[in-house]
């Protein structure tokens, strides 16, 4: 296993999400990286934290849980970008931030009941399939017009914005259509906002498409493969 490879690959995640950055008028400071560990071991992803990377994300509950679990000597924010069941709810949220993934207003309901105690609001985004593949999760982007006035009453959730993946199947030019379409429909649903909530995020762009989906607005990029190309055995 070559750890200098990791922080190269990292460093390379950097300079391109600053460049486009730049290219879409911000600074680098306005985008997250979330790292997606669900392809290594902890000690690739205790690494990723020692060399600077402390937002982390995996899309399956179990998996966040172990790794939070053996890292929680580390400073780090868990974001789940998965599906989640009603019934790891609770668990989850021993350890995530944020959830990225809320696709149902059952789940969301769940996740206002059970953040009970919590000193502060849960940040959350929900998943839009933008793309209208059928397999995918997601609201659709009627559901979502259907659903933002109801949002309102979830005291303790704090909306943050909204979450998409590209088509599974396009190029990079249809996913920078998918993550237009994401960015429009949350500008002509932004005045419809209820108090408290906000549609300011947008977490889109993974490792074959962060750059594109930056110039189209995201604000949070979920890269996973292209920091480890190399690194594992
Ligand atoms: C796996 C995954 C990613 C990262 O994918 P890469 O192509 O490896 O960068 C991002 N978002 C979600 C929801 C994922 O499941």
């Amino acid at each position: 296993m070559d750890l200098s490879l990791l922080v190269e690959n990292l460093a390379q995640v950097r300079a391109r999400i600053e460049d486009a950055a730049r290219r879409s008028g911000r600074g680098a400071d306005e985008i997250t990286l979330v790292a997606v560990t669900k392809y290594v071991e902890i000690e690739i992803a205790r690494a990723l934290v020692e060399a600077g990377c402390t937002d982390l994300g995996e899309s399956r509950p179990q998996e966040l849980w172990r790794k939070a679990e053996q890292m929680s000597d580390l400073a780090v924010g868990w974001h789940l970008i998965g599906h989640l069941q009603r019934n790891k709810v609770k668990r989850t949220l021993d350890y995530a931030g944020w959830i990225q993934s809320t696709d149902s207003v059952r789940l969301l309901e769940t996740l206002e009941e059970q953040t009970d105690g919590r000193s502060l609001r849960l940040p959350v985004l929900i998943e839009v399939n933008i793309s209208g593949d059928t397999e995918k999760h997601g609201f659709t982007p009627q559901e979502l017009e259907g659903l933002l006035p109801r949002l309102g009453k979830f005291s303790r959730l704090e909306v943050r914005g909204l979450m998409c993946m590209a088509s599974l199947t396009g190029d990079r030019d249809r996913a920078r259509e998918d993550f237009a379409n994401l960015r429009l429909l949350r500008d002509r649903l932004r005045p419809e906002c209820p108090e408290g909530v906000s549609l300011e995020e947008l977490s889109m762009g993974m490792s074959r498409d962060y750059d594109v989906a930056i110039l189209e607005g995201a604000t949070i990029v979920r890269v996973g493969s292209a920091l480890f190309e190399g690194v594992r055995p």
